[in-house]
């Protein structure tokens, strides 16, 4: 296939015209949406507050062809391609949203609104993370969430699963696939059941029946290091890394002002967890025009899922604006043949 000259930026110049699409959010799952969206030669405008969810770690894996790439790094390369055809992708953070009959409006904290015939939010989601004094600055980087990004770098070194809800024995025997040295604090998670003990001791899990109160730092080759996780007995457990679930709190306000609805919460391993809004496998949500993907309606898809969410997004948004340009021109075709 041979490449053509990039195309040259489709940015409306007069505040009445209308975008094909304005995504919100540019982590993966927006960006692929707007890479699929422009190179179905649609007009994209992509807003981005610029705080991705992983920004907290130097290196993602798990991400088939990019395994240990920089986050950063990723998302550079996705807004030059998502700008190499024509799309045009803008540092803003969006503080409003409607919609009405045949299009959607956003507006900017700046105060700058942009209409588009079909809105994708991809806004991610918040990690609300248990309340240990001095746990947060670790996240990324000795506290983490999924071992299947985290895990190998850590095999066999000395694990802390921090309890948050009932899914929390769960996570500790998934973590321990990654190390023998496991030790389970129960924080806020409920008393482990005697079948549980059961399941932990059988698996040389430690189990530790009290709260967290602090992390302590240690001097490390790249600065401060995660070192120790006090208990409130006052016993320092010595960690080299801690596993916690932490509240997703996902970024959909947009989505709920607009009139969507949460589903029901689920229980995950930080206890009930935020419902999520429902989309349709193309994420279409049940607000006319309004698609959503990644994070902010699916709170486990790592950077591979979220992608694949984002690319069908912008897939189906395309598929939608086809079958209105087609009803358009049966209907101006009735109008000629009728006048
Ligand atoms: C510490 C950590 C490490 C991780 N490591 C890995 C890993 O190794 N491998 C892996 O596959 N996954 C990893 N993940 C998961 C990964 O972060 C998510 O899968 C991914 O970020 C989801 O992409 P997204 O596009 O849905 O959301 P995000 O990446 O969070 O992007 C959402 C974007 O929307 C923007 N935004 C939000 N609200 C607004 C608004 N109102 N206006 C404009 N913009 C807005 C945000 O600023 C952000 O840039 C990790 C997560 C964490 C927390």
């Amino acid at each position: 296939m041979t490449t053509t000259p990039a195309p040259a930026p489709t940015e409306p110049t007069a505040p009445h015209e209308t975008w094909d699409a304005v995504v919100v959010g540019g982590g993966v799952a927006g960006l692929a949406a707007a890479l699929m969206l422009g190179r179905a030669r649609r007009r994209v405008l992509v807003l981005d507050a610029g705080a991705p969810r992983n920004r907290f770690t130097a290196h993602m894996h798990g991400v088939l062809g990019r395994d240990g790439t920089s986050p950063a790094r990723l998302l550079a390369d996705g807004r030059a391609e998502v700008v190499s055809y024509g799309g045009v992708v803008r540092t803003a953070e969006v503080v409003a949203a409607g919609t009405d009959d045949d299009s959607v409006t956003v507006t900017t904290s700046d105060g700058a609104t942009h209409r588009a015939r079909h809105l994708v939010v991809a806004t991610g989601l918040r990690d609300e993370l248990p309340a240990v004094d001095g746990l947060a600055r670790f996240w990324g980087r000795g506290v983490a969430h999924c071992p299947y990004c985290d895990g190998y770098e850590v095999r066999d070194q000395r694990l802390v699963v921090l309890g948050t809800g009932p899914g929390s024995v769960h996570q500790a025997q998934l973590i321990r696939q990654w190390s023998e040295r496991i030790t389970y604090v129960v924080h806020d998670a409920p008393a482990p059941t005697d079948e549980e003990l059961a399941t932990l001791e059988a698996r040389g899990i430690v189990v530790e029946q009290h709260r967290a109160v602090r992390a302590d730092a240690a001097a490390g080759p790249d600065g401060e290091r995660l070192a120790g996780l006090v208990l409130d007995d006052g016993r320092t457990l010595h960690v080299d890394a801690v596993f916690t679930a932490p509240t997703p709190r996902p970024g959909d306000d947009y989505l709920l002002r607009l009139g969507a609805e949460r589903a029901e919460g689920a229980v995950g391993p930080g206890g009930a967890l935020p419902g999520a809004v429902p989309v349709d496998t193309l994420g279409r949500t049940s607000v006319p025009r309004v698609w959503a993907a990644g994070n902010v309606v699916v709170a486990h898809a790592n950077v591979p899922v979220a992608i694949a969410a984002g690319t069908m997004a912008g897939a189906g948004v395309n598929h939608a604006l086809v079958e209105e340009e087609v009803a358009a021109a049966l209907a101006s075709r009735a109008v000629t043949v009728a006048g």
